[in-house]
């Protein structure tokens, strides 16, 4: 779906970042470096692909990646009220025949 990231990734990353607030709140933050790394490498999993609209272009938004980065292609809404239209006329000009 449009806009929503790969939940269980978000959720570890989450995870990683109690961790971290709670070894700070301990005053471990002597362990606190390793924890930020682990969730780094975690953030740089999260990858996006741009969604555009197959018509004029536009950018419509992103959807999780899965992995792989790269551009997607749908529909925007004016685009798709212009064809729905378009496609209202066809009708019309065949009833005129
Ligand atoms: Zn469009």
């Amino acid at each position: 779906m449009v806009g929503e990231f790969d939940k269980t990734l978000k959720r570890k990353i989450d995870d990683v970042q109690r961790h971290i607030d709670f070894l700070r709140k301990l005053g471990r933050d002597n362990l606190v470096p390793y924890w930020i790394a682990r969730k780094n490498k975690l953030c740089a999993e999260i990858t996006i692909i741009e969604v555009v609209c197959s018509y004029c272009k536009k950018h419509i938004g992103t959807k999780d990646g899965k992995g792989v980065t790269g551009v997607s292609h749908g529909i925007c809404d004016e685009c798709n009220a212009r064809l729905k239209d378009d496609q209202d006329n066809e009708c019309f000009n065949h009833l005129d025949e």
